[in-house]
């Protein structure tokens, strides 16, 4: 039975969007039809059918950012970052394509030949989240379509308008229907997609929740490709910086783009007791002059609301929770209008709360963490289940090399923020982070499996150990 999903803009509270949900299996059972026609053209025929989708986009580069920027709350100017993020996917990902998974010939002994091809894994179901609602599953189903899988996309139920003009252009860039399936739906419709069997495998960026429950439900079936992009409670390491603001700056960016909702965003800021003074301030003044308005606002502001109203609703609770273990504010979690999820940027020092709960709070609170070394500052940033993201600011090239070879994540950064990790580079986590499928640049990998032949001209026999001779067989 279908029901009605609606989206709407988190800045104004206005209906942006309504459907009805899909039919998992049938559209499973579409991609499939498909799946022979688009898996048996040659690679330059689909690398060119993504490069007319790279176009489309290109074309429609204004109009994508308004719809994101409408349906998310994110700034445009943000949003126009993440349309060239979905264009710049296609080179990236043919790019990654020709260098992980091409076909390789290796001589061998005898004259013999081995070669290794890769075959797509079949059809492929796709779970969008809805922070970055068309670069984070586009960043599955442009790599899946060059390795010539059919796809099955279900777009985040808080997104599925940004899901759906994404299949659109798809689709105008001559992309079969049933190459690129639509789900609208939420997470009852991914369950069904998930556990359809005729999918060949799920691809999948959100929560370590919903990670775990997808792992669970593919526990009986190993045969089948999971990749899994969770989150992370990623830390930000300042040490002894040499430039104070810059530092500030790098904390501020880390921990507020994309109002924290990023994967990425530091939630922990580990630093030196007794030293943290100014670089708190410093952060402090930074947060004072951060605009949080609507996407279309002029002067744009740094960020936006969050997604909706439950989700402003959840983080404040959390945000209550650090305070009732004993959390310090700094700057508050402030909520200016209680029907709208806007939420000005949050500094706590937990340093002495009762309890540090390993979550990852998916928005704009930094959490400030006091350490008396170096060592104690790497054990803090060690001190989760998850593993995305960490970045050391100031400190010394040997502390940095003492830093990336003692901290546990999949992108360790030095005097950057700990989000902006670029696509032309493998991006995944440890930890409850993900399931060591990393995405970006070695999305190819889980998108196709190698087939190894060994291969000569001319069918050759020779036996040359355990048989008995002819002729005392004979005689
Ligand atoms: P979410 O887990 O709530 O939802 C993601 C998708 O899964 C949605 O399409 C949803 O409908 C579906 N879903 C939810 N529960 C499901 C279940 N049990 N079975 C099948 N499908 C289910 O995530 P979200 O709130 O949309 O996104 C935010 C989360 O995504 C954060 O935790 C963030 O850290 C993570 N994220 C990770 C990366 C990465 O690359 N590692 C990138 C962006 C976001």
């Amino acid at each position: 039975m279908s029901k009605t999903i609606t989206s709407t803009d988190p800045a104004t509270g206005k209906l942006l969007w309504s459907g009805e949900t899909g039919d998992a299996a049938a559209e499973v059972a579409a991609a499939r039809a498909a799946l022979p026609g688009w898996a048996g053209h040659s690679t330059a025929y689909r690398f060119e059918a993504l490069r007319r989708f790279a176009n489309v986009v290109r074309k429609k580069e204004g109009e994508f950012a308004e719809l994101i920027a409408r349906e998310t709350g994110k700034p445009l100017w943000e949003t126009k970052t993440e349309v060239a993020a979905v264009i710049n996917k296609v080179e990236i990902s043919t790019d990654a394509y020709a260098e992980r998974t091409p076909k390789r010939t290796i001589e061998a002994a005898m004259g013999n030949k081995v070669s290794v091809r890769h075959k797509p894994h079949g059809v492929l179901a796709v779970l969008g989240p809805y922070n970055f609602p068309a670069h984070l599953p586009n960043g599955h189903i442009v790599p899946a379509l060059i390795a010539g899988n059919a796809i099955v996309f279900k777009p985040s139920e808080k997104t599925p308008a940004t899901g759906e003009f994404l299949v659109r252009c798809y689709r105008d860039a001559g992309i079969p229907e049933g190459a690129i399936r639509l789900l609208v739906g939420g997470p009852d419709e991914g369950k069904a997609l998930a556990a359809d069997p005729g999918i060949d495998g799920l691809l999948f960026t959100g929560s370590a929740r919903a990670g775990q429950a997808l792992h669970r439900q593919f526990a009986d079936t190993p045969q089948k490709i999971l990749a899994l992009e969770l989150g992370g409670n990623n830390p930000l390491v300042i040490w002894h910086p040499k430039d104070v603001e810059a530092a500030a700056t790098i904390a501020v960016q880390s921990a507020f783009l994309s109002a924290g909702q990023r994967c990425t965003a530091a939630r922990r800021l580990i630093v030196e007791d007794g030293k943290e003074g100014p670089l708190l301030d410093a952060i402090a003044k930074m947060i004072d002059r951060i605009i949080v308005d609507e996407p279309f606002a002029d002067p744009q502001p740094f960020m936006g609301p969050v997604i909706d109203n439950d989700a402003a609703h959840h983080l404040q609770e959390q945000w209550m929770g650090l305070m009732m273990k004993g959390g310090k504010p700094i700057r508050r979690l402030d909520r200016p209008h209680d029907d709208r999820p806007y939420l000005t940027p949050a500094l706590i020092d937990v340093t002495d709360a009762k309890e540090r709960p390993d979550e990852e709070i998916f928005g704009p609170v930094l959490q400030v963490i006091r350490v008396g070394s170096f060592e104690a500052a790497i054990e803090e940033a060690n001190a989760t289940r998850f593993g995305l993201a960490a970045s050391l600011v100031g400190g010394t090239p040997e502390q940095f090399e003492h830093f990336w070879g003692h901290v546990r994540a999949g992108v360790i950064n030095w005097n950057k923020p700990t989000n902006g990790a670029p696509s032309s580079a493998p991006f995944g986590g440890v930890g409850l982070s993900g399931n060591h499928r990393p995405s970006a640049f070695y999305a190819a990998d889980y998108c196709a499996y190698p087939v190894t032949s060994v291969q000569a001209n001319t069918a050759r026999g020779a036996i040359a150990q355990g048989l008995r001779d002819p002729k005392v067989v004979e005689g």
